[in-house]
């Protein structure tokens, strides 16, 4: 398994971590009973099965299998559609597949949502069609589509500052150009809340610039919600460079009419599942470190980024240490999460069937955010855990892993956990192509490049062998909430 120079390489750097750790400036962080004990680390042996792990899984191509595996063979799977019910049988036949000792799915119910016809031109004073998307759970125009002007803002909020006899009868644009990958919080909001915050000025419709990077002409959609106090009108989305092409039209001077058809419709309550594969600890199974991603996608592409990327990453990552024969003491769950894109139904779903079990969760971390590489480790643990943390970014940082801070967040669906108390880990994948592909048609498998995404599941093998081998608990429950508490005060 490993060959010699590695050995005296792990040796020497075992030894000058446990010296730096029993030094270190982490002491300060202990609790004052513990001051006499030594501070918790990983074994010499932990170590070195930890680094071949990293070594070994970086040019294992199992996680692109997999990815190529579900977006051929499932390909889009929005929650509530037939995709959703073939990802949920796909899953539980890649988990058995990949021998995870147990293999399970538990439901979660939401309401669904269907796309229909979506069209979008300019009537005067230059007419043309646009490509535009409906936003999830958008509702429907008038059965020949609604014609009205266009109103344009930057921004959400100057909407909100606008007065209403300028948006009363008209189609609100907001034409908020997403900068870079930082701006995803910033511009959101005018997807998600925008409709209803324009039917409160008396909006007929909404037409958003697309909530992307690219300047492709491909629409991003994403889901919308509305208020239960005001008018439900229509949402959509164009593409970027027709963004700009109705930015022109408007900056001539002259009324710009636009014609908008979306058929879209609510479809109902549907039940999917989190389908879930374990491989079970050999000294405390009960424990568990928690990885995974979300199983849904939006319809438009394959979901290749958003996010088969992330289950991909972990199934392999755990599969990866079984196949090595490697036995982790604590158990190693991977959860897939369903309909997380349509407001987080299964990480909510999650906490709730296992919300009086949050102390079994060893660490927490969820890969949603594209093929990676991993840039940082950040953690969400106990003091006396943080000498441990610190090893496990000894271990990682030859892969170009940066450490952070120790307020990480795990991920959408695991959000609420960490807020439950769960010891949380977040491994930032980069997000240098996610928004140019994300919630669109081209979110497809040819992006996908090998390096990145072994590189990821190397990093998530790593990640949950060496939290499920720590010689002490990270500190899930009363511990961790205690710091939440006083963080919000
Ligand atoms: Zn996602």
């Amino acid at each position: 398994m490993f060959n010699r120079k590695e050995i005296r390489t792990l040796k020497s750097a075992g030894l000058a971590l446990l010296l730096s750790c029993l030094f270190s400036s982490a002491n300060i962080f202990a609790s004052p009973a513990n001051d006499d004990k030594k501070p918790a680390v990983f074994s010499e042996k932990e170590l070195q099965t930890a680094a071949w792990i990293r070594d070994a899984a970086r040019t294992d191509n199992l996680s692109y299998k997999i990815l190529e595996s579900l977006t051929t063979e499932v390909g889009p799977r929005m929650a509530g559609s037939p995709g959703d019910a073939l990802a949920v049988a796909w899953a539980e036949a890649k988990f058995k597949e990949l021998g995870f000792d147990k293999v399970w799915k538990e439901p979660v119910t939401f309401p669904s949502w269907k796309r229909g016809i979506e069209k979008a031109e300019i009537t005067a004073p230059f007419p043309q069609a646009l490509v535009i998307t409906a936003l999830g759970n958008t509702v429907a125009t008038p059965q020949n589509g609604l014609t009205a002007e266009l109103v344009e803002f930057a921004t959400l909020k100057d909407m909100l500052a606008a007065p209403n006899e300028k948006v009363r009868g008209k189609i609100v644009f907001i034409n908020h150009k997403m900068q870079n990958s930082n701006e995803y919080g910033l511009v959101v909001p005018g997807r998600s809340k925008g409709a209803s915050e324009a039917a409160r000025k008396g909006a007929v419709a909404i037409v958003i610039r697309s909530v992307g990077t690219d300047s492709h002409r491909l629409p991003h959609t994403g889901v919308m919600t509305y208020d239960s106090d005001v008018p439900q009108i229509p949402a959509a989305a164009m593409s970027n460079p027709d963004a700009d092409l109705v930015a022109r039209m408007l900056k001539r001077g002259k009324p710009v009419s636009l014609k908008l058809e979306i058929s879209a419709s609510a479809a109902g309550t549907y039940t999917s599942y989190n389908v879930i594969g374990e491989m079970t600890g050999s000294e405390l199974p009960n424990e568990y470190v928690l990885i995974g991603g979300h199983l849904d996608s939006w319809d438009l592409g394959t979901g290749a980024i958003d996010d088969g990327a992330g289950c991909a990453i972990t199934m392999a990552a755990a599969e990866f240490i079984k196949r090595n024969g490697l036995k982790p003491k604590r158990s190693i769950r991977v959860v897939l999460f369903a309909n997380e894109e349509q407001g987080l139904f299964g990480g909510k779903a999650y906490l709730a069937a296992h919300q009086s079990q949050i102390t079994k969760i060893q660490a927490a971390a969820e890969a949603d955010l594209g093929q990676g590489p991993v840039t940082k480790m950040a953690s969400f643990v106990r003091a006396e855990a943080l000498p441990l943390v610190k090893q496990m970014h000894t271990i990682l940082a030859p892969l170009g892993i940066e450490a952070g801070d120790n307020n990480a967040f795990p991920g959408p669906d695991m959000g609420d956990l960490r807020m439950a108390g769960a010891a949380s880990f977040g491994l930032a994948l980069k997000a240098d192509d996610y928004f140019d592909l994300h919630h669109t048609p081209d979110d497809t498998f040819d992006k996908i490049e090998p390096a990145r995404i072994n590189q990821a599941a190397a990093t998530y093998a790593v990640f949950a062998w060496m939290a499920a081998q720590a010689p002490i608990g990270f500190g899930s429950g009363a511990e961790l909430l205690s710091v939440i508490k006083a963080a919000k005060k």
